[in-house]
């Protein structure tokens, strides 16, 4: 199943994406994508109340806006430099495990919303990744049983603002967690629609140009070893997002360094997970 919320900021209703590409509007089923949701098998219980009432379900133009594909989740908990590649135009190296950040979730917006270039940024960068939904609480689960706590897989672009991010003094989370800089979306692909998510093409653009494209199967560590490893460290509630990393070719890594100006275009897909476009415009 595809899960999508579709509709004006802020007052955006869940809806399904049909395996025609037909989006419904699956308000009359009772609830949003939540916490509560993911936690008390909700997917499980959409399915079944779809088989008896899809039919009835309005259908939603393909002019509405989609919103993120999920309401607000205690946390988004990003794996950095784990593509080799990309740890090398970074200039750091490989690391020996995980290297964990958090981003805020009020920079959370729906997968074709403007992203914003932060008040003085003039580092804004692009970072296309997979991110994993969590389903079911995750505390010290085992690399074996961590698919068990997943829901599904969005498509996320880790905007990031290098200087904010390298230059200032502490940690990562400072370039972030800007406002608009977690396009999330079209929809979350539930985990039977992925049969391995550790080997997906998945790809950016920038003004029409290819600049990232790349496979999951470069992780240096794969989605079981993510949630495995960052559950050692912290509960991972339903709704959780984990954002797998970024492969090679961000604007950083290009010499000289290529940044996001207002006008730009970004636009960017995994396989299996739809594709999502951003427009950049200045703050004001
Ligand atoms: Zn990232």
């Amino acid at each position: 199943m595809k899960l999508i919320r579709f509709g004006n900021v802020g007052a955006e209703k869940p809806g399904i994406e049909k395996a025609n590409g037909e989006r419904i509007d699956v308000s009359a089923f009772g609830e949003d994508y939540t916490e509560a949701f993911f936690g008390g098998d909700g997917i499980e219980r959409l399915a079944a109340w779809l088989a008896k009432h899809e039919g009835e379900c309005p259908v939603v133009s393909a002019e509405t806006r989609l919103g993120p594909p999920l309401t607000r989740p205690s946390k988004i908990v990003c794996v950095g430099l784990n593509y080799a590649q990309h740890a090398a135009e970074s200039g750091m190296a490989i690391p020996k495990e995980p290297v964990l950040f958090f981003k805020a979730t009020s920079a959370i917006v729906g997968p074709n919303d403007d992203v914003i270039i932060p008040k003085g940024s003039e580092k804004t960068d692009w970072e296309v990744e997979l991110a994993i939904v969590i389903g079911k609480k995750a505390s010290y689960v085992s690399e074996e049983e961590a698919l068990n706590h997943v829901a599904g897989y969005v498509l996320h672009n880790d905007y990031s603002e290098r200087a904010f991010q390298i230059e200032k003094e502490g940690q990562w989370c400072k370039g972030k967690g800007c406002d608009t800089f977690a396009p999330i979306g079209p929809f979350i692909a539930t985990k039977d629609e992925v049969s391995d998510p550790n080997n997906l093409e998945l790809w950016l653009k920038l003004n029409g140009e290819t600049v990232q494209h790349s496979s999951t199967s470069d992780f240096i560590f794969n989605v079981q070893e993510v949630v495995s490893y960052i559950s050692q460290y912290m509960t991972l509630l339903p709704g959780d997002i984990i954002s797998t990393g970024t492969p090679f070719g961000v604007g950083l890594g290009f010499n000289p360094p290529k940044y996001l100006k207002p006008g730009d275009v970004v636009e960017l897909g995994i396989e299996g997970l739809g594709s999502s476009k951003q427009a950049v415009k200045a703050y004001q």
